[in-house]
């Protein structure tokens, strides 16, 4: 198919998975895409005429995956630690030091590079919606780097200057760092302010400082929570009206019931549960209770070493006991909903007559194939507001 014609029909789709309420999922359907926009969707048979088509042959199509929470710019890489903790030693906070190292010693150039070939890997696993971390820098400098860096290379960008007190210096001037001139330095390239509440990073009272900082500075607010005790970054995050409290492994009873009775999306992170064999995130309560979810990556190089939305979703219906459908819809409506991109003609991750035409095509049947396949990767083709960002090399039709 000529991905420049102006409309482009996409038919014989076997399967079209749309996440939006009225559209639901139906059969043996089409959609066309003008510029950056799906302009039509309905059944195969009744598809109107476009510059250019592709018959997918019965293939499965669904919303790309929004992936609200990665740490996409850094340099190096751990794959020693990583070693080492397979071998038995536990994962602590203070491993991100290694990467500052790492990434303070890179070029703009190198972390721009790493960064891009990152996104188009995450591209070609299906996500059409990124959102990048600083917190590799820790000081005023880098910290502005990453964040210009992240800005070339995600649709969101979010400060964590707040990911750890480097060690050496003193706490309360390094608060005071962040919550002024590394902000002041970041501002203009990023949307959310982050904060790492946990022991050995930041406590609930220190949290609170750098997000009502990042608040007073006209960002939102995301919290990285109860990955490794139930450290009070929950209840934080309800209590600031944070979008997002992130990892959420380690939950008390009023935690549970704080999330559902709030508008604070749950996030958790299946590649981090496998990669610190920290105790699963109960995605399965949080679901019984109501609280909306959301599934990302969280790919970075000490704890989540993959961009695989696919392999996320999988791991969610595998190990964490989501439905399909649960787990589907954390990984595009609910990443949205975290990202604060879930309202108004450009909301991602549905699929809707004048939406984004960010989509995937699996080779396969049905979207039940992402977690009875585990680990192969189905994603075809992914069109990213319009642009097919990897191109279909489709076999014969399928069965
Ligand atoms: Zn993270």
């Amino acid at each position: 198919m000529d991905d420049t014609a102006p409309s482009r029909l996409i038919t014989g789709i076997g399967e079209l998975t749309t996440q939006d309420p009225e559209l639901g999922t139906s059969h043996a359907a089409a959609l066309v895409i003008e510029g950056d926009r799906i302009a039509w969707i309905g059944p195969a048979s009744s598809a109107p005429a476009a510059d250019a088509s592709l018959d997918v042959h019965g293939r499965a199509v669904l919303p790309g995956w929004v992936d609200s929470h990665t740490h996409l710019v850094f340099a190096g890489d751990r794959s020693a630690e990583f070693a080492e903790r397979m071998a038995g030693r536990p994962y602590a906070a203070g491993g991100i030091m290694t990467t500052v190292a790492a990434t303070r010693a890179a070029s703009e150039a190198e972390l721009r590079a790493g960064a891009r070939r990152l996104r188009a890997e995450a591209a070609a696993g299906g996500t059409t919606t990124i959102e990048a971390k600083t917190g590799y820098g820790l000081d005023v400098e880098t910290e502005a780097r990453l964040a210009r860096v992240g800005a070339e290379v995600a649709d969101v960008v979010t400060f964590l200057g707040a990911h750890l007190v480097p060690p050496g210096l003193d706490r309360r001037e390094y608060l005071d760092l962040v919550t002024g001139p590394m902000l002041a330095a970041v501002a203009p390239h990023v949307h959310f302010v982050d904060v790492f509440c946990e022991a050995g990073a930041f406590d609930v009272d220190e949290s609170r400082e750098v997000l009502l900082a990042g608040r007073a500075a006209g960002l939102a607010l995301t919290v990285h929570g109860n990955q490794l005790g139930e450290s009070g970054g929950v209840r934080l995050a309800v209590e600031l009206g944070a979008a997002s409290v992130d990892h959420v492994n380690h939950l008390s009873a009023a935690d549970v019931d704080a999330l559902a009775g709030s508008g604070t999306v749950a996030t958790i992170l299946p590649g981090a549960d496998l990669s610190t064999r920290e105790a699963l995130a109960p995605a399965r309560l949080l679901a019984d209770a109501g609280v909306a979810l959301a599934i990302a990556s969280n790919c970075n190089p000490g704890t989540s070493y993959t961009t695989s939305m696919q392999f996320c979703v999988a791991t969610a219906v595998l190990q964490h006991r989501l439905s399909l459908e649960e787990a589907l819809a954390a990984a595009t409506t609910g990443g949205a909903r975290a990202l604060g991109l879930d309202r108004g003609p450009d909301a991602v991750g549905t699929l809707r007559v004048g939406g984004p035409a960010d989509l995937q095509l699996l080779d396969a049947p049905s979207v039940a194939h992402i977690p009875y396949r585990p680990g192969v990767p189905l994603t075809i083709a992914t069109w990213r507001r319009g642009v097919l960002e990897r191109s279909p090399r489709l076999a014969p039709p399928l069965e």
